[in-house]
């Protein structure tokens, strides 16, 4: 198979975390047959040095002519210090949804067995949770009008959703869950905003075309607490930008760290994947960043853009087989962790990539 795979490392980690996720790719196409061409663009912080802009004409040209997107993370702490900095990394994010018609988020938070211990929710509360989160990510509080006025003493964010942004996540998520467990929670705050009455009656009117898949909808600040207090009582879950953004960062408590989750953009064309976390300024340039979101976004990416399903298979078992070994990143290792099986970023990326060939051999002929 020949894809064009564009690499946005962004700013902070980003750059650290991709350079593994692509050692992943690399070695996947070598040892399946596949050509993997790369290109490289900028984004954020980086691009607004270089460039003026968070997101330079130049990369969304290659954005839009390439199979699917590696990404990385913006940001960086001269913004988050002062929030009357115009232009911004996020915008650049933001800019990138909205051009290449990124309308869900797809996070998969499910634990792998090695690092119950690395939570801190209960191992028995945790054990056997599986969902898979669908986040709107063109609506909402995050593309409403904004602005400031009596002075600058009042500011507001509208919160709005059409119906058709509605629609075709729902549709998303029911046919998500016809593959799974046959569940769908829909997460809004319809006793208080009208916005999330709209999404309620549409989730609705959408599940009555999927008879065989049962529809819960449950308030935000509910699905909070059943979050913590029952995992596994979820399968897909089906929510607006911002509960969205608020309770996916929630949930991955639940996976043990922000360094294991991956997350998937899709839209009607190019998908766009990326681990959950940021660009974590605090560990840049330490060479300590957990590369596994990274590299489990490659998982995704092959899977959902490539259909590739033996080689996502085979990423998400090669982390796996790390991680039964004892190897660990210092944010997912625990007391029994030994000093000599705490890896930095790129022994743990060349590790995974060590086990992918192990894990390929394994494979029988007929699925290769
Ligand atoms: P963050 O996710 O960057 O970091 C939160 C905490 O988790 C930090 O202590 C960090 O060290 C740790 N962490 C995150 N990823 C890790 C990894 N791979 N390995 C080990 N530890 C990891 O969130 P934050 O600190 O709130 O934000 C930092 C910057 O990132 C901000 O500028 C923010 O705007 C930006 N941000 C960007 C995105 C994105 O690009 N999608 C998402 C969230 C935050």
């Amino acid at each position: 198979m020949k894809k064009k795979i564009v690499i946005l490392p962004g700013d902070g980690i980003g750059k650290e975390v991709t350079t593994e996720g692509k050692k992943v790719l690399v070695k996947i196409a070598e040892l399946f047959g596949h050509a993997f061409e790369f290109e490289e663009a900028s984004i954020g912080h980086d691009a607004i040095e270089a460039t003026g802009t968070p997101l330079p004409d130049e990369t969304l040209t290659k954005l839009k002519n390439c199979d699917a997107i590696l990404f990385g993370a913006v940001g960086h702490p001269k913004y988050d210090n002062d929030p009357t900095l115009k232009v911004r990394p996020e915008q650049g994010l933001l800019k990138m949804r909205k051009e290449l018609g990124l309308y869900a988020n797809l996070r998969p938070i499910k634990l792998f067995d090695e690092l119950l211990e690395a939570s801190s929710i209960k191992p028995e509360i945790l054990k056997g949770s599986d969902i898979l989160f669908f986040r709107e990510l063109t609506g909402d509080v995050y593309f409403g009008e904004k602005g400031r006025k009596d002075n600058g003493n009042t500011a507001f964010d509208l919160m709005i959703y059409q119906r058709y942004e509605v629609e075709r996540i729902a549709h998303k998520a029911f046919q998500a869950a016809r593959t799974r467990k046959k569940k769908v929670t829909s997460v809004d705050k319809a006793n208080v905003l009208e916005s999330s009455r709209l999404w309620r009656e549409v989730v609705q009117e959408i599940g009555k075309q999927y008879p065989d898949i049962l529809l819960e909808h449950q308030f935000v600040d509910a699905a909070a607490m059943k979050l913590i207090q029952n995992p596994k009582s979820f399968d897909v879950v089906v929510t607006g930008n911002l509960f969205g953004d608020i309770l996916t960062d929630e949930a991955s408590q639940i996976a043990g760290s922000m360094g294991m989750l991956a997350s998937a953009s899709v839209g009607d064309k190019v998908g766009l994947y990326e681990p959950i976390h940021g660009s974590a300024h605090d560990i840049t340039g330490k060479g300590i960043a957990n590369p596994l979101a990274s590299i489990l976004s490659v998982a995704l990416m092959i899977d959902i853009s490539f259909g590739l399903k033996v080689e996502s298979e085979t990423v998400i078992k090669a982390v796996e087989q790390t991680l039964k070994q004892g190897y660990r990143t210092a944010d997912i290792a625990d007391a029994k962790t030994s000093k000599e099986k705490i890896l930095n970023t790129g022994k743990m990326g060349a590790q995974v990539v060590n086990q992918i060939a192990t894990v390929r051999d394994r494979i029988p002929v007929s699925n290769k």
